[in-house]
């Protein structure tokens, strides 16, 4: 059984609150304390493998539909894309209105579909992200960041998605259950927030942290109504212990 909440420290208010906690007072978590929320939410969501599927082009563009739609329609936009076009150089060269058409029901078409237009035509021809695979990753990752449009999620999808390297996507979930459970500081812009996962997770479990992270926002740790009282981290999240008050 877990022991009554402590009192929550001034920092505690704030990561609750949402405020912003100025870089000088932050502190990063321990080693021990990250293995003990990584441990937490093994036992509860198992440990998530999935081989790199080598297709990095297909999860660039996969991402980009991903933004602000569910899995699903993202993933019906997707397939209308692949059934109407044959090959990334036809998608490259299309009327953008076709384009539109045909990941229309994964939302924001119009901004989508440009964005996957400038993206493929900034790549080679024919349309390839395959030399990546030969890394180094930080050189892999600035490649993909100075595509249009493309930034730190994005690129950490594609290489650990499609190569299985050392990255961690960090979305609207993660950042939101991270933050919650102190291991990132509250209001910190995105590349530090990703710099700073990157750092603190164990070697070979970067795609065992950022899905678990992700499920746990998803099913309990929601944006607006976190379900603190039946969530298994409770005890060791210094907002559960703020919002209890
Ligand atoms: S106790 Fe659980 S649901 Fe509540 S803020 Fe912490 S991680 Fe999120």
């Amino acid at each position: 059984m877990g022991s009554s909440p402590s009192a929550p420290t001034g920092a505690e208010r704030d990561l609750a609150a949402g405020a912003t906690v100025p870089r000088s007072a932050w502190r990063r978590p321990s080693p021990p304390r990250v293995r003990a929320v990584r441990n937490r939410l093994r036992e509860i969501y198992g440990i998530p493998s999935a081989a790199p599927h080598r297709r990095p082009v297909e999860e660039l563009v996969l991402t980009v539909l991903s933004q602000s739609t569910s899995d699903r329609n993202r993933d019906v936009a997707f397939l209308r894309l692949r059934r109407r076009f044959a090959t990334w150089e036809e998608v490259r060269d299309a009327p953008l209105a076709e384009v539109e058409a045909a990941i229309r029901p994964g939302g924001l078409s119009r901004v989508k579909s440009a964005r996957i237009q400038d993206v493929l035509r900034a790549l080679p021809d024919p349309v390839s992200l395959d030399a990546l695979a030969d890394g180094p990753v930080p050189s892999a990752r600035a490649a993909l960041c100075a595509l249009p449009g493309v930034g730190r999620k994005t690129a950490a999808c594609v290489l650990l998605f499609s190569f299985g390297m050392r990255d961690v996507p960090v979305d609207t979930h993660v950042s939101r259950v991270a933050t919650r459970l102190g291991l990132l500081r509250p209001g910190g812009p995105f590349d530090e927030l990703h710099d700073e996962l990157l750092a603190m997770t164990p070697r070979g479990q970067e795609l065992e942290l950022h899905v678990n992270l992700l499920r746990h926002g998803r099913r309990t740790c929601h944006s607006q109504r976190p379900a603190c009282a039946g969530c298994d981290l409770r005890w060791m999240c210094p907002s559960a212990r703020t919002r209890a008050r």
